[in-house]
């Protein structure tokens, strides 16, 4: 396996893009520029805390005790290597519903373009490296509690099979950063952290939706060619349709990832314009959560704790109101509204018909006629928010209900697999337990009916209902450990979570619901911004 000088890097984006000229790296409006220049700033003690190996792979890169030391330096920004080519991508974006103007990487930099052995291409970015010239009034610094976070959760999810950008390392700095973590006036030092995402591109909506904004339509339609010939090119060349057909692929892949984030139980916090992936990947792990009690108005994110624009529930409407804000900016490019609606149309298509085959399969059922809705799913839902249920575990529990020969199970025989998933078994009342109970019966009734044998039933569930997710008190227990120096438990879970579906034996700490002093603790229950 070759090492990091052997890195071939393309960087198409510093090449075939319009740059800023002014390379002073001082915080300003940069216009009619897609990026600005800027290296990373170097820390004064980079260690490595964890990598995945895996994307390490896809990069063509092991890591190994020879090269652990040069790694934590590249990674942890103290050296360019040959042909890495930095710069900050200049972005607006929408945040809470409200036009922000120009946000930008405001603590990312890109170190550059690699292609790999196949072929493949790789953007490589470092999260907290220090200020860009898009970094407003911040530090362009990142704390080591939410690098754990991103870098943990970007390796969980690509394993749990949702669309995402990845995560190579997470390199503790050494230095201290400062942070009011519930801005009210504590501010504390805080152990920093950068983190080395890796993606195919990290182009956003907002990048598009900067240069519609300004008007700036030159530039718009050159990075509207550039994604097309880069990430979209089995559409074609560049003409008002294949850019309304680009348009319509971002609307089905954004359904996709929003159909996995309900699927799995995910829920990202902040999606502003500016954190979504013109290649439907999930970015920007912020104040995300994963839903423990099944809560479809619960947010993790404490600056969102009042309109819960963000909530779990309001996740498919809001990323079609993205996706309508991206239209926007396409707009110029297309010259006709009605292609893009049709776009919006196809977003809501992808997204009902999916929702339907992925419930159908959580409870495994088989998928019936695509115009008949499930009425068993429309009853789950209530019945998990009754009383608290955790999600995960319930549909663990489910595939372990037994459907044949279930006419000898009485209620509490049947109930028993799902009792592991309430948070207070002793508040689960009679009437509760009743009314599951005669869910089940029909669940049991239309599993008989599709003639699944419980074994297959669930193998087949288990596949798509996890059993270890980033459950939030896991991450902060992790980073517990990690801000006092030990790195095990970050390991540990990145271990775990490689394997979402599968039981591992010794690990069942992992699968166990949120324990009751992470009810209300920070970190556990909600998060702010501050990170
Ligand atoms: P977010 O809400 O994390 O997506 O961030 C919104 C904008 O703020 C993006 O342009 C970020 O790059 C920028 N930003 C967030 N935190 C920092 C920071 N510590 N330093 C500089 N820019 C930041
Ligand atoms: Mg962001």
């Amino acid at each position: 396996m070759p090492g990091l000088d052997s890195l071939r890097f393309t960087n198409r984006f510093t090449r075939e893009l319009p740059g800023d000229p002014d390379t002073r790296n001082l915080r300003r409006q940069v216009r009619g520029a897609c990026w600005s220049r800027v290296s990373p700033t170097a820390v004064c003690k980079p260690e490595l805390v964890a990598h995945a190996w895996e994307v390490a792979k896809l990069l063509d890169l092991e890591v190994t005790a020879d090269n652990v030391v040069a790694f934590a330096e590249v990674f942890g920004g103290n050296r360019l290597l040959e042909g890495m080519d930095s710069f900050a991508m200049c972005y607006g974006g929408h945040q809470f519903g409200n036009w922000a103007g120009q946000l930008g990487d405001g603590r990312a930099i890109n170190l550059g373009e690699v292609i790999n052995q196949r072929g493949e291409h790789w953007t490589l970015q470092l999260k907290g490296a220090g200020p860009t010239p898009y970094s407003r009034t911040a530090d362009g610094l990142a704390v080591l509690r939410s690098s754990v976070r991103e870098f943990l959760c970007s390796e969980a999810m690509h394993h749990l099979g949702v669309p995402t950008t990845r995560a190579l390392s997470l390199v503790a700095t050494g230095e201290s950063v400062v942070r009011d973590m519930f801005y009210d006036g504590n501010p504390k030092h805080e152990p920093g952290a950068v983190v080395c995402r890796v993606a195919p591109s990290f182009v956003r909506f907002g990048n598009f939706q900067i240069f519609g904004a300004r008007e700036e339509h030159d530039h718009l339609r050159q990075l509207a060619d550039y994604t097309l010939r880069h990430d979209y090119p089995h559409l074609g060349q560049p003409c008002a349709e294949n850019y309304a057909a680009m348009f319509n692929e971002v609307c089905e892949r954004t359904a996709t990832m929003i159909l996995h984030w309900m699927r799995v139980g995910f829920v990202h916090g902040v999606m502003n314009t500016d954190n979504m992936s013109i290649l439907g990947l999930t970015i920007d792990y912020g104040p995300y959560g994963w839903l423990e009690d099944y809560d479809p108005d619960w947010t993790p994110n404490t600056t969102d704790a009042q309109g819960k624009r963000y909530r779990f529930g309001a996740q498919p409407q809001i990323a079609l109101w993205n996706l309508l804000q991206l239209g926007n900016a396409f707009y110029p490019l297309v010259g006709d509204a009605k292609p893009l609606e049709a776009g919006l149309d196809r977003y809501a298509a992808v997204f009902q018909q999916g929702q339907r085959a992925m419930m159908a399969s959580k409870l495994g059922l088989s998928s019936r006629d695509a115009a008949e809705e499930e009425p068993l799913v429309a009853e789950l839902w209530p019945l998990l928010n009754a009383v608290e249920t955790d999600m995960t575990l319930f549909f663990r529990g489910l595939a372990e209900v037994r459907c044949e020969g279930a006419a000898m199970v009485d209620d509490a025989g049947m109930l028993a697999p799902l009792e592991p998933a309430f948070y207070q078994p002793e508040l689960v009342d009679e009437t509760h337990r009743k009314l599951l109970a005669g869910w089940l019966k029909q669940y049991q009734a239309r599993v008989r009916e599709d003639g699944t044998p419980d074994a297959m039933r669930r193998e087949s569930m288990n596949r798509v209902n996890p059993l270890y997710v980033l459950r939030n008190y896991l991450a902060q227990l992790a980073i517990d450990k990690a801000e006092h120096g030990n790195y095990n438990l970050v390991r540990e879970l990145l271990e775990v979570l490689r394997h979402p579906y599968t039981e591992q034996p010794g690990k069942e700490s992992f699968a166990t619901k949120r324990p009751e002093w992470a009810r209300s603790r920070a970190g556990c229950s909600m998060l702010s911004c501050s990170s």
